[in-house]
């Protein structure tokens, strides 16, 4: 198949490159590496079932001559990072909501299968743990910028359904829950590379609050793998699927882990949430995924764990920043 991929040259859509290739797959990335890098993409390049299309996802006439020539379309471009969403919260909705409106309207238009990737975020300050795909969203105030991402979110989620009610469009929505591994950049605010990368220059642990918020993190070739499965699944059209992992750490441990692997001698720090991303931030307290709905679809099971994850990404920025590993590393 000829398999598009919006967001191709970001940290997980290089992946799913990367999957989809080894599959025989033929990929095209659109993608206007606004956070999206070469170098995740620079291995496929030269690669006879490669193509990159350097464009941006509002331009709608691209955006048509792609989908028109794909088979598959995985819509992964968008803002990232919370640190990206409050510095630019405007461009952070823009991008989101017009981008998916433009990706639909060229789906629609062929009739092409859809797979939106969507976010845990939607489920917002919900304190009804796990999260479940059938849980009312519960969204913060529109005077604190980081609701803004939740809120374009869901709305994509929204006009998804909306085609798949209109005209019954082939689409289906995944909710990801903290995909990590390698190729994720800190640059945008995500915690393990920061933390990885901090604890290897022996810098440091920045831990936002006071570190008691829990996170679930799911390696991101578990992802990759159930994004591939459930857009083959006729069932799963018109649904939408939590993707990640069960194992709950907060954040505090999740610091002491990685100066654990790492064998650093970095302290941690603790930063009050207003200095690190603004007085109008507040931060979810839990967030854990139900996954018994997508188990059920395509027998999902995550095979990394969090110590598993930790290695990979300690290994990939070890290599990236030339250090050789301490040699007490577990
Ligand atoms: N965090 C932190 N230090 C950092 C970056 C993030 O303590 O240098 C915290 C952040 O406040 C959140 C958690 O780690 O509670 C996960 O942050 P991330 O940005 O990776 O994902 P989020 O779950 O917030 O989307």
């Amino acid at each position: 198949m000829r398999i598009l991929i919006t967001g191709g040259a970001g940290f997980i859509g290089s992946h799913l490159c990367d999957a989809l290739i080894a599959s025989g797959h033929s990929v095209t990335v659109l993608d206007d590496f606004s956070t999206g890098r070469h170098e995740n993409v620079a291995h496929l390049e030269g690669h006879p079932l490669f193509e990159l299309v350097c464009a941006d996802i509002a331009d709608e006439g691209i955006v048509r001559e792609c989908v028109a020539k794909a088979d598959r379309v995985y819509h992964l471009a968008s803002a990232v990072g919370v640190r990206l969403i409050v510095e630019q919260p405007v461009r952070t909705i823009e991008t989101i909501v017009h981008g998916t409106s433009v990706v639909m309207k060229a789906c629609s238009r062929y009739r092409k299968p859809v797979l939106i990737t969507s976010t845990s975020e939607v489920y917002g300050k919900s304190t009804k743990v796990p999260f479940s795909e059938d849980d009312d969203l519960v969204i913060g105030p529109s005077y604190r910028r980081r609701w803004g991402y939740a809120c374009s979110k869901a709305l994509d989620e929204f006009l998804a359904m909306a085609y798949w009610h209109h005209s019954r469009m082939p689409v289906v929505i995944v909710r990801l829950f903290n995909t990590v591994g390698p190729r994720q950049s800190g640059q945008y605010g995500m915690v393990l590379p920061r933390f990885v990368q901090q604890a290897l220059k022996e810098e440091p642990l920045t831990v936002y609050g006071d570190g008691s918020q829990t996170r679930c993190f799911c390696h991101v070739k578990d992802a990759v793998g159930a994004l591939v499965k459930l857009m083959e699944l006729p069932e799963a059209r018109g649904q939408v699927f939590n993707v990640g992992n069960r194992e709950e750490v907060s954040i505090r441990e999740l610091a002491e882990r990685v100066i654990n692997i790492t064998g650093s001698r970095s302290q941690i720090r603790y930063i009050p949430f207003e200095e690190a991303y603004g007085a109008d931030f507040e931060d979810m307290q839990r967030r854990v995924p139900d996954l018994t709905k997508i188990e059920k679809a395509i027998g999902y099971r995550p095979r990394y764990s969090l110590d598993d994850i930790i290695r990979d990404i300690v290994e990939y920025y070890a290599n990236k920043l030339g250090l050789s590993l301490r040699a007490g590393i577990t």
